[in-house]
């Protein structure tokens, strides 16, 4: 395809004259991250002053609301108020720690509500809050299930997982979330605390495509040490199959890991969508982990997100896999956009989640 222009910056090939849509954006977020606190302080009397647009994502009240989010982890309590106020229950982050009045106005609409619809949306903003006393209410309403229940698909302990935790039987609380996270940069230092996408020797018996390890991480390197394991935690699975079903695979700590095979539902004469080139691809990614620790929702609202803890975009609804072996749920651990990953050869996703205790991950795809 001939393009009559090229974009100043990134000189991609492109239909009009100017910056492309994606340099446009980096300019925009590379400004973002320069706020000051007062530039932050009055994009939240912006969007306390439009909460409606921030309701429907309109394009500037998002962009303040993400910014601030993302790249600062910033979301006052005074728009906290004025949002429960106003009954804006979406974005579900808004509420994230919110403070206890506003908590307890969140329930009491969740008490009163007879609306599934709203029920579901305050389900997840109580999750986003998350303290002890919506704990106390979510065992109560899992126990004792109200009217609205009947048309939601799932329980009150499935929607905290949004908000990075949930509970067993018992009531206790269970993480599902890391309460740090790290980033990626292109770069070229040798850095190889974490590692994406080494190609493996050994094949996939679907597909026969080569396997690889998806993610490896150090987690003795200092920057990984929230994950509190003392070794190395690897990720491996066909690239090709795993946009395809749910897969498991089993690490030992000093690196070496094996995929669980068959995948499910899936016939030992698969059509093999990755050849061993694009495997080159991938391992030559030149990403690396950043130095610094970013916020916990940096990577939470980009469709190109390549992080690790914190929390995830999920394409679709978040995930959380329950362990082959204990059955407890698993700690949602990093999540790989394949455009970011392999040079826009794929779309979606991939999740990869893990249980410490089993050395079991998980890993599924979403996209749109
Ligand atoms: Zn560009
Ligand atoms: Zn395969
Ligand atoms: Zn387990």
């Amino acid at each position: 395809m001939i393009f009559k222009y090229n974009c100043p910056r990134c000189n991609k090939g492109q239909n009009f004259e100017g910056l492309c849509l994606k340099c446009k954006e980096e300019i925009r977020l590379e400004e973002a991250r320069k706020l000051t606190p007062k530039q932050i302080q009055e994009r939240q009397q912006y969007l306390i002053e439009h909460l409606e647009d921030l309701e429907n994502l309109k394009d500037e009240a998002a962009n303040y609301f993400w910014d601030c989010l993302a790249l600062h982890g910033i979301v006052s309590e005074e728009l906290q108020r004025e949002a429960v106020k106003a009954e804006v229950f979406y974005p579900w982050e808004i509420y994230y720690h919110a403070p206890e009045d506003v908590r307890d106005a969140l329930i009491k609409c969740l008490k009163t509500t007879e609306n599934s619809m709203e029920a579901s949306h305050l389900l997840e903003c109580l999750a986003m809050q998350g303290d002890d006393v919506t704990l106390e209410t979510f065992i109560e309403l899992k126990r004792n299930p109200p009217k609205w229940r009947e048309k939601l698909y799932v329980d009150p302990d499935i929607y905290a997982e949004n908000g990075g935790w949930t509970f067993d039987e018992s009531g206790k609380r269970l993480a599902v979330n890391y309460d740090k996270c790290y980033c990626f940069e292109k770069k070229d230092t040798g850095d190889k605390a974490v590692v994406i996408g080494r190609t493996r020797e050994d094949r996939c018996p679907h597909c026969g495509g080569l396997l690889v390890d998806l993610i490896s991480i150090d987690g003795t390197d200092k920057r990984m040490d929230f994950l509190n394991v003392h070794g190395k935690i690897t990720a491996t699975c066909c690239p090709g199959c795993i946009c395809f079903a749910e897969g498991y695979s089993r690490f030992e700590l000093d690196g070496s890991s094996e995929a669980c095979f068959p995948y499910k539902g899936m016939s030992d004469n698969e059509e093999c969508y990755v050849s061993d080139d694009d495997c080159k691809i991938l391992e030559n990614n030149g990403l690396e982990l950043s130095e610094k620790e970013s916020h916990l929702f940096a990577e939470a609202n980009d469709w190109n997100a390549v992080s690790i803890g914190g929390f995830a975009h999920w394409i679709q609804d978040c995930q959380i896999s329950k362990c082959p072996d204990c059955g407890k749920p698993m700690r949602y651990l990093a999540q790989l956009s394949w455009e970011t990953i392999m040079a826009g050869m794929c779309e979606g996703t991939v999740y990869v989640e893990m249980c410490p205790d089993c050395k079991v991950i998980s890993m599924h795809h979403q996209q749109t």
